[in-house]
């Protein structure tokens, strides 16, 4: 199949999966999984043969899908061969090779085929903005472009697709995104702030947020530069995991990715994911390193797919304290709200664990010394709070834009010795 039927097939699918019922969803969704696990798992080494059923099968990580890289992909490919193909253009044969932007040592390593390539596209577009598609869409894609994962689904004559390499900078390519002239825009938040801030003449009909946590503080001047609501992909390395609706409601891609929570604690989960239309590199019962608060209730789009309030930010990120009774761990949204709710006039601030029992609170020069003393003093009775035994040190010093990195407000900085 080409790139555009694949993608056009999963527009359909998604848009079909959309009017059923969560009862009618389930049974779909059992059946799609039940074919994967038969018939595409057992391709995989590290598999072999189907299991009665998913709970059967061990939990994965990273760390495992690293170290036995070629036993996840049904191609046999190493890491080595991988990273050899990433170096150069990030084809081996018909299959493309892309990594995620972490720490080096920390990057994480994907393989998909050709036609894997287009699902995400067709199926963005559907989620996303299937009124749009038929007046012609511009979509400008801002990511990393560490892969070749996003090439060559620019030729189509609905969409015209554009690239801008985040990494390159926004001064490198911002005349030529205006003269784009996007209707749709999918950026990290960090960038869309950056536009705001610096005036871009932009007027896009629909603005996402992907590639990293969205932080409340980012949406209120994305929302006013941009004057429409500020709408959700969560996307990583690992796939497609959540698009926003019309309606707002942050759905879950249930029909492509099967999710098994696990509590973390304090209304927070982190996700299993299988990815059960998958089929060269195989993700069963993946450990997600996201945290998430799920919705209670369905959203009113009657959409069956599971919303989440919420991505909270990464199970990394959470803050492990000594204290009298044990370690105590602080979440990044408790961390964050503490800081930020200390004072209106903060909109932007980074919270960094440095040692087990150090914490540094970082703050921009020109912000007064009163608002700045509020939010230490915040965080520090946040700690107390919760009986955790920390010193928080507070630096005044400039919060670039990195476009090389990440963007984390709430940072762990210590080795995971687990
Ligand atoms: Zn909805």
């Amino acid at each position: 199949m080409n790139g555009l039927a694949e993608a056009v097939g999963s527009f359909a699918l998604t848009r079909w999966v959309s009017r059923k019922s969560r009862a009618e969803f389930e049974r779909w969704q059992a059946a799609a999984l039940r074919r994967f696990i038969d018939r595409d798992l057992p391709s995989a080494a590290f598999y072999g043969k189907a299991p009665a059923s998913l709970a059967d099968l061990p939990i994965t990580d990273k760390a495992l899908l690293m170290s036995r890289f070629e036993d996840f992909n049904i191609h046999g490919l190493t890491a080595g061969e991988g990273w050899a193909a990433l170096a150069r253009d990030g084809r081996v044969g018909p299959l493309t090779v892309g990594a995620s932007t972490g720490t080096s040592g920390n990057r994480g390593l994907f393989v998909i085929s050709e036609a894997e390539k287009y699902r995400w596209l067709g199926t963005i577009l559907a989620k996303a903005a299937p009124d749009l598609l038929w007046r012609g869409m511009r979509v400008a894609v801002i990511l990393p472009q560490n892969t070749g994962l996003y090439d060559s689904a620019r030729k189509s004559r609905l969409v015209r697709l554009a690239f801008f390499d985040l990494t390159l900078g926004p001064e490198r390519w911002r005349e030529t995104l205006e003269a784009f002239e996007p209707t749709v825009i999918i950026a990290p938040p960090k960038i869309l702030r950056h536009f705001a801030a610096e005036r871009f003449r932009l007027q896009p009909g629909r603005v996402f947020s992907a590639a990293e946590t969205l932080d409340p503080v980012d949406r209120p001047a994305i929302e006013a530069f941009f004057r429409r609501p500020l709408e959700q992909i969560y996307m990583a390395t690992e796939g497609l995991f959540a698009v926003t609706c019309r309606r707002g409601g942050l759905h879950l891609a249930e029909d492509s990715v099967f999710f098994e929570f696990e509590p973390v604690g304090e209304g927070l989960v982190t996700p299993l994911v299988t990815a059960f239309r998958r089929q060269t590199q195989i993700m069963a019962r993946y450990r997600m390193n996201d945290l998430l608060r799920l919705s209670e209730k369905p959203c009113r789009c009657g959409s069956p797919l599971r919303c989440v309030d919420e991505i909270v930010g990464r199970m990394d990120d959470v803050f492990r304290l000594a204290s009298p009774n044990g370690c105590v761990l602080v979440t990044p949204d408790v961390l964050r709200n503490a800081a930020l709710k200390a004072d209106r006039r903060i909109d932007d601030f980074r919270l960094i664990q440095t040692a087990p029992d150090a914490i540094e609170l970082r703050l921009a020069p020109d912000l007064a010394d009163d608002a700045a003393a509020n939010a230490t003093q915040a965080v520090r009775a946040l700690l107390e709070a919760r009986t955790a035994s920390a010193t928080v040190a507070l630096i005044r010093a400039p919060l670039p834009l990195e476009t090389g990195r990440k963007l984390r407000r709430v940072e762990c900085r210590l080795e995971h010795a687990s």
